[in-house]
């Protein structure tokens, strides 16, 4: 009886331990980084684009040249 317990116990931990390692298998894979790039919003039509390719004038960001020189 002790011991189909004990048997049991250790299965338990087994399994415990195997899904740890599964979980923390996805995590790293998920882990991979995320290339972050910075968004601005166009003043005149609130395009969302990265800060590199907007215009910037005047402290505010536009999607292009039109637009960043219809605004006075
Ligand atoms: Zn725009």
């Amino acid at each position: 009886m002790l011991l189909r317990l004990l048997i049991a116990a250790i299965i338990v931990c087994l399994a415990i331990i195997l899904i740890n390692r599964l979980r923390r298998g996805k995590k790293a894979e998920n882990r991979q980084p995320i290339p972050y790039e910075e968004t601005v919003a166009c003043k005149k039509c609130s395009l969302r684009l990265p800060k590199a390719d907007a215009i910037e004038r005047g402290g505010d960001y536009y999607c292009c040249q039109e637009h960043a020189v219809d605004i006075d």
